[in-house]
């Protein structure tokens, strides 16, 4: 079963490393995030399976990496300076700011309706660039990567000799000032983007704009997202952005939020070359595109056939590599009961939950807003017990819970079986894990077993593209689990019987079985599934 709360998904993150707060020992910068150890693994992961099927797959595309910084003259034609606002509201009693379409009239954090009247907010970074602070001397650090992509288009098209349709891919960085960053890495204020512009004939691009569609699922697929965790959201004419003619917002079925866009399918018509393009009044532009006296270049494509300059149509998937993270993290998340506790500790751990559940609601200090929270989701857990029985771990994490005194003794009730008869595991697609192999001697003060186990981790590693590592710091059974918690797909353990025949057991994290093979053959065990 997928991960049913986003706090299963933070707490997970925080516990192994996936993920820190930026310049946490500074107490923070609100929506920056850091990726710990295994959640750089895990991100490079992602990133790499979409350029290979995106990139190297396909033989209608580039790669591009554009510089964060632009000539703001980019953001002026493109529409972002006058355009890319959101709604601002103000609460008057309390002095917090919100996005006025997300909070329906009423203020988050302290109830109030008192809000003033929305007002635009644009959500460009600016820096200063050049030693001399003046008016003129700000760039915007870029709200997206497209617009590289677009004022490229005539270097690229130069250089590499493309025919139509071709396209564009790009990953890297976009900055935004988003007024609430919030739900963790789903909404930031500095994430990193996959884009492509996929450049047609005007006139085919609804075509394309389905084809991109289901390429764009097979995808998401094929990363363990199955299609129907995902709502296809075409947007209504009245909320396209103003330079898209038809949209597809997919929309992952996040735990807490619901289904929320994880990628924007755009067809873009003309409107972005359009508009950086100079002498625009001799292109036949379909788009009202903004009229451009900067620019040097007509970003058009010069058609054979017809013998006539062109102006593409642009199709634009657009995916925010944080917000697959955690739709990749949620679908593979996974709290088994590998064995059924005994009745007795099941009945220890219900008494103390339902006496934990008892205080909380006595308790006056908590906010009402807490104390319902903390309710609503341990009885959730006291109703699907004992599989339900590692949520309690989060439940203990969640605001006010720590305020308890009960806490304690329901954590003290539930930490030995929940050890003991529960694993968390994450069903990662090997190609997206972030170590692929772990590899172990049974003991660990064992010369001969070391020796093999290190030796082994080398000959695996060498040469391959995914992560294998050594581990010794605790018993089998252990190193199993913490594995299974991070989905390392494979446990190698090297023991007595490796010493006298060379083979080793391999143990697979889904069905927890184990093969004996030789460990020359590891390698092409574990390379082969994935
Ligand atoms: P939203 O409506 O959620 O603000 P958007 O429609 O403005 O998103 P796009 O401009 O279409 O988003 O950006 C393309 C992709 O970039 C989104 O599908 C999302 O995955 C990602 N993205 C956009 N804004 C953020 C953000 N603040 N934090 C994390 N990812 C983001």
């Amino acid at each position: 079963m997928p991960a049913t709360t986003l706090d299963q998904l933070v707490s997970l993150c925080k516990r192994r490393g996936f993920v820190f707060p930026s310049s946490e020992i500074y107490g923070g910068l609100q929506g920056v995030f850091d990726w710990g150890p295994l959640g750089v693994e895990l991100k490079n992961n992602i990133i790499s399976s979409w350029w290979r099927t995106n990139v190297y797959e396909r033989d209608d595309m580039e790669g591009l990496d554009a510089a964060i910084l632009m000539n703001r003259l980019t953001w002026r034609y493109s529409g972002h300076e006058e355009t890319f606002n959101d709604p601002l509201v103000d609460c008057r009693d309390c002095k917090s700011r919100w996005r006025a379409d997300h909070i329906k009239g009423r203020c988050p954090n302290c109830g109030s309706t008192n809000l003033t009247e929305p007002r635009p907010f644009n959500m460009m970074f600016k820096t200063a660039v050049g030693p001399v602070a003046d008016a003129d001397s700000f760039a915007y650090l870029r709200p997206e990567t497209a617009q590289g992509i677009f004022v490229n288009f005539g270097n690229v098209l130069a250089t590499s000799n493309r025919k139509l349709p071709f396209g564009i891919a790009q990953v890297g960085k976009a900055f935004r000032n988003e007024i609430n960053p919030r739900n963790f890495l789903f909404r930031v204020r500095e994430f990193e983007q996959m884009e492509i512009e996929y450049f047609v004939m005007p006139g085919t691009e609804d075509e394309w704009h389905q084809r991109w569609l289901e390429d764009r699922l097979a995808w998401w697929e094929s990363i363990g997202i199955p299609r129907a965790r995902i709502k296809i959201y075409d947007v209504p004419p009245d909320e396209l952005a103003h330079y898209s003619k038809r949209t597809f917002d997919l929309m992952y079925d996040y735990p807490t939020l619901g289904h929320e866009e994880v990628e924007g399918i755009a067809s873009r018509t003309d409107y972005d070359l359009g508009s950086h393009s100079r002498d625009q009044e001799t292109l036949n532009l379909t788009a009202r595109a903004n009229p451009n006296r900067d620019s040097t270049a007509r970003l058009t494509y010069y058609d054979p056939e017809s013998r006539r300059h062109i102006v593409p149509f642009v199709i634009e998937p657009s995916a925010g590599v944080g917000r697959c993270f955690l739709a990749v993290l949620a679908e593979a998340y996974d709290e088994q009961m590998v064995k059924a506790p005994p009745p007795e500790r099941v009945h220890a751990v219900t008494d103390a939950l339902e006496a934990f559940l008892k205080s909380v609601g006595r308790n006056e200090k908590l906010a009402p807003e807490t104390r319902d929270a903390l309710v609503e989701r341990g009885q959730a857990i006291l109703a699907g017990l004992p599989e339900t029985m590692p949520q309690i771990e989060t439940l203990l994490a969640m605001p006010g819970a720590d305020q308890i005194e009960t806490g304690k003794k329901l954590r003290g009730q539930a930490q030995g079986p929940i050890d003991e008869y529960f694993r968390t595991v994450l069903h990662l697609k090997p190609h997206l894990a972030p170590i692929r192999v772990a590899v172990f001697p049974l003991k660990r003060n064992h010369e001969g077993l070391v020796a093999m186990a290190r030796e082994l981790r080398t000959a695996i590693q060498s040469g391959s593209f995914f992560r294998t590592v050594y581990d010794d710091t605790g018993a089998i059974g252990k190193l199993y689990r913490r594995q299974d918690e991070i989905g390392t797909p494979y446990c190698v353990t090297v023991d007595f019987q490796s010493l006298e025949d060379g083979t080793v057991t391999v143990r697979d994290r889904d069905t927890m079985q184990q093969v004996r093979i030789p460990a020359s053959e590891v390698r092409a065990y574990v390379t082969g599934r994935g």
